[in-house]
């Protein structure tokens, strides 16, 4: 008889045995083209790669996952997901836990998740249980093809992006020029709701203290002529970027009340949560909230504290598809349904249609028509397929989708690699 020897829980070393070994990580900034996104690929030993994304602050993310995560998972069981998961998080808790790491954690949990449904040739939203839909509802967010991407390699501040100018697929311009063409433009193309942050220019001028009723007119404008033009057939969200203090968000919200929006979204700065539920009490209209908060710990404050309508999660800041999926069977235990942010990168928008398909709480998830008809096509091997108002389920294996190989060139400058030395 072999001796028994328990494995300690969540050992930081990795257990013997696995067939799928992580044997390299490599993580790579499009900065030619998307300055703020950083790919990941995990490789195991057995050929398969898995893929992974977030965005903001790529550098220090690719810094977090090969100089610190890198210990714990070169040379590990690349399916033991909820391993990998826990370990990281509770030694990253020691320092906060907040948006570098976690972000990091997110795009490693998409490769890990990539990986198990290449092993099983499942979609990954089949292993978490789904389908509960056979497709997803989307909306499409009014940005335009030069919205995050840029090919100066600047990185942009969240909420700046800029209005866009005359040409297609410029949503955003066309919003504040042309709202009824938009809205006809919109209907033609079978979406049946958009998402505008009208309001980011004032907080631009006159920051997020207060905001003057000229300012609320002048953009309560173009959302009352497309109610004008086409009635109630466009649900309309507002996105406020987290720009403004409480009294300039009650302002606003009172102002969209005439506008009947579906909901309104981070108009108030989102590091207060009794201020957001104090927010809710006194708004109008529905309010989701947010891509913005972290952790089962947020989630759960503001469910109890009934600071929203709607939830909305960020798959590749929130800690990834397991991160996700939690906090979407934690909202629906409430009744507040969930919908997932996009605007960051082809692979967010994979995450957030797999957590769509699998939890029946989750509603809608955002896409940008002008970024995955521009920059997500060149980033990935399978397009989505959205009609009417809807995308369809991934078929493929784990993601469903590839990153292009030739955005891993070593050559490039915002590229890295980590390699197992096979205990050495
Ligand atoms: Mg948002």
């Amino acid at each position: 008889m072999p001796e028994y020897s328990p494995k300690p829980y969540l050992p930081a070393v990795p257990l013997d045995g696995c067939e799928h070994r992580i044997v390299k990580i490599e993580t790579v900034n499009p900065d030619h083209i998307y300055p703020s996104l950083l790919f990941v690929r995990i490789h195991t030993d057995t050929g398969l790669i898995g893929h992974g994304e977030t965005y903001y602050a790529p550098g220090a993310v690719a810094s977090m996952l090969h100089d610190w995560m890198g210990a714990r998972l070169l040379g590990g069981d690349a399916l033991a997901i909820e391993s990998h998961w826990r370990f990281l998080y509770e030694r990253a808790a020691n320092f906060g836990v907040r948006g570098t790491e976690l972000r990091a954690i997110s795009a490693i949990d998409l490769a890990l998740w990539d990986i198990l449904g290449q092993v099983t040739d499942q979609p990954i939203y089949r292993l978490l249980g789904g389908p509960v839909r056979d497709c997803v509802a989307v909306y499409n967010s009014l940005g335009h093809p030069n919205y995050g991407a840029r090919k100066d390699g600047v990185q942009t501040w969240p909420g700046y992006g800029r209005i866009g100018e005359p040409g297609p697929l410029q949503d955003c311009y066309n919003f504040f020029n042309h709202p009824e063409d938009l809205a006809h433009d919109l209907l033609e193309s079978g979406y049946t709701a958009f998402k505008t942050w009208a309001f980011d220019y004032a907080a631009h001028q006159h920051g997020g203290m207060r905001i003057g009723m000229e300012a609320v007119e002048e953009a309560l404008v173009p959302m009352r002529r497309i109610r004008e033009e086409v009635g109630y057939k466009l649900e309309i969200m507002v996105d406020g970027h987290g720009f403004f203090m409480l009294p300039a968000a009650i302002r606003i919200a009172e102002g969209l009340a005439e506008i009947k929006p579906l909901w309104v979204e981070d108009i108030l700065k989102m590091d207060s949560i009794e201020t957001l539920a104090n927010f809710r009490a006194k708004c109008p209209v529905p309010v989701s909230a947010s891509e913005m908060l972290l952790t089962r710990a947020d989630f759960l404050e503001a469910l109890n504290k009934r600071a929203m309508d709607y939830v909305m999660i960020d798959p590749t800041w929130a800690g990834g598809i397991s991160e996700t999926v939690r906090l979407a069977h934690l909202a629906q235990g409430f009744n507040v349904p969930v919908t997932m942010h996009d605007c960051s990168g082809p692979l967010t928008l994979m995450a957030g249609i797999h957590v769509n398909a699998a939890v029946p709480g989750c509603c809608f998830q955002e896409t940008c028509r002008a970024q995955i008809q521009t920059v997500y096509k060149d980033f990935i091997d399978n397009q989505p397929d959205i009609r009417n108002g809807y995308m369809a389920l991934p078929t493929g294996p784990g993601l469903g989708v590839k990153l292009n190989p030739d955005l891993f060139d070593s050559k490039r400058s915002g590229y890295r690699v980590s390699e197992w030395k096979n205990g050495k």
